[in-house]
């Protein structure tokens, strides 16, 4: 198979990341079959793509016809057979090692053999998801970032089987959909977040011993090294549940002390204060 033969694009998983990955397929041509565990969070993935397109054609960026057009190729349901009909399936399900094995198990039963399988973990081992399947060759990490209509980088995670046509139909799909895909290999974290957790990790600790506030800790951070966002922000951004557990991931797949989360992220997930998404996290954002 060839990246122009691929027209249709399964995602599994709907929430945050499904969401934005639907909308730039569907914006850059491809026909799009969402999968979730229920209608009504399908329904509230396509509300937000439509919010997101309206934004779009108020800025000019994109015209209504396009809008329009990009939704009538958005196609929803909750079984993952519809996935008969894909050439490439995305999978962005929550970040859980047992539901991402057991949706590729079943995967495996519903496609073609010739279909190609690519997860969009941020840290789950990409070799393990595909020894799961009799299609490792045809498994790759395609790591989006998030908000994925915005950021042009895709991380493109080779498996230990990973076959280089499999690699080289991805990459081409990636820059279809006008991103940027940089290749790295199958180790905890990857690269994106290997180097970036341990920064989001050591601004906790900082925050947690006292060296600086919240805010002092954004600043000297967006003032001191331009980052555009400070860690703490960032975190809240990312979700603290997310980030803790790919820190988990990374100290137990690389069992090195020094990814070892810090317990006040530990305990702020287990207040439930895992940022915006619940209104508290660093920050409240309650209003
Ligand atoms: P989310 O919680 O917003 O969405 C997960 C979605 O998966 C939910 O809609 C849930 O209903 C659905 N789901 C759960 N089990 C399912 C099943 N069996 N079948 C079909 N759908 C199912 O999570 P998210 O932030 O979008 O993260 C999704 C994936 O993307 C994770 O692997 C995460 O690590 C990765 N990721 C997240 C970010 C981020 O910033 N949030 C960035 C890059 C990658």
């Amino acid at each position: 198979m060839k990246a122009d033969d691929v027209k249709r694009v399964m995602v599994v998983g709907t929430g945050t990341m499904g969401n934005g990955i639907s909308q730039v397929l569907a914006t850059k041509g491809y026909e799009v079959d969402m999968v979730d565990v229920k209608q009504e969070f399908l329904d509230s993935a396509v509300a937000t793509i439509t919010k997101s397109l309206d934004r779009l054609v108020k800025k000019e960026k994109i015209t209504e016809d396009a809008k329009q057009t990009a939704l009538a190729r958005l196609h929803t349901g909750t079984d993952l057979g519809v996935a008969k009909g894909s050439q490439l399936v995305i999978e962005a399900v929550t970040e859980d090692l047992d539901i991402k094995l057991d949706i590729f198990k079943k995967l495996e039963q519903a496609c073609p053999p010739e279909v190609i399988f690519a997860s969009n973990t941020s840290s789950l081992p990409i070799t393990q998801l595909a020894a799961v399947t009799k299609r490792p060759d045809k498994f790759i990490g395609m790591h989006f970032m998030n908000p994925v209509p915005m950021m042009k980088l895709i991380e493109l995670i080779r498996g230990i089987a990973t076959s280089d046509e499999t690699y080289g139909l991805v990459k081409e799909v990636s820059l279809k959909l006008g991103k940027t895909p940089v290749e790295v290999n199958d180790f905890p974290g990857f690269a994106v977040n290997r180097i970036l957790l341990p920064m989001i990790n050591e601004a906790i600790y900082a925050h947690m011993e006292g060296v600086a506030t919240v805010e002092a800790i954004d600043e000297v951070m967006k003032l001191g090294c331009a980052h555009p966002m400070g860690p703490l922000t960032l975190a809240d951004f990312v979700g603290l549940d997310v980030c803790l557990s790919i820190l988990e991931v990374m100290h137990k797949g690389l069992g090195d002390p020094k990814y070892r989360p810090c317990p006040l992220l530990r305990k702020m997930v287990q207040a439930g204060y895992l940022g915006r998404k619940t209104g508290r996290g660093f920050y409240d954002y309650s209003s």
